[in-house]
């Protein structure tokens, strides 16, 4: 799967692994300009204390999609933002919606739909979204599992509130969060925990909170 997948996902998988590993909640994102060339990615960074110039952390908004969209030309003067898509590994929330719109950007691709927060609906939006037409695609039939595995596993975690976060997840996608489950056990048992540490060391974290 991972071999057919478009560039842009490929970065946004991985930019939500280094959140992961990090840390912060493993969501990703990436925008491509207006010939599908990955222009910008960012990553969530709520629960870090660093972060690359221009970018933001250690804050409740500092979301994937808000830091991919920081790195981009998105004022009037840049005529091809409206042919810009954004991807994130899971559905934007209302913040992220918003920078979305207000930068004009007009396609949403999504791997994870979120029951919880996502708000990615521009249907139901005011009139000044709608004449936006923004297209929104999702949720990626694979993809979502992949995601809600991470989701999953990271909220349980940080011992957050288990029912009120994952029941709508379980609800659209019940096969990512039961697998989530299981890789959150595998881990923390034996024989997982090497490959995890292995991945880690990938990622450029060979000691993470996330291992205690
Ligand atoms: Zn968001």
């Amino acid at each position: 799967m991972w071999g057919n997948l478009s560039r842009a996902w490929k970065i946004c998988f991985e930019q939500a692994w280094l959140s992961y590993c990090s840390g912060s909640f493993p969501i990703g994102a990436a925008i491509t300009d207006e010939n599908g060339k990955v222009i910008s990615a960012g990553r969530n960074k709520v629960y870090e204390k660093s972060q690359e110039p221009g970018q933001i952390c250690n804050n409740k908004i500092a979301h994937a999609e808000i830091n991919a969209i920081l790195k981009i030309d998105n004022l009037e003067t840049n005529r091809n933002r409206k042919k810009y898509s954004i991807f994130s590994t899971m559905e934007p929330c209302a913040l992220c919606f918003g920078a979305i719109v207000m930068s004009s950007i007009k396609n949403i691709h999504y791997a994870a739909g979120d029951g919880l927060a996502g708000a990615a609906n521009p249907v139901n939006g005011n009139d000044y979204i709608i004449e936006k037409s923004i297209s929104v695609h999702g949720p990626h039939k694979e993809l979502e599992i992949v995601q809600l595995v991470l989701k999953t596993d990271f909220v349980l975690r940080r011992g957050h509130d288990i029912d009120r976060i994952i029941t709508p997840w379980k609800r659209d996608c019940p096969k990512g969060v039961e697998l989530g489950e299981r890789w959150l056990n595998l881990v923390k048992g034996g024989s997982a925990k090497k490959n995890y540490k292995r991945l880690n060391e990938r990622a450029g974290h060979s000691k993470t909170s996330l291992m205690k």
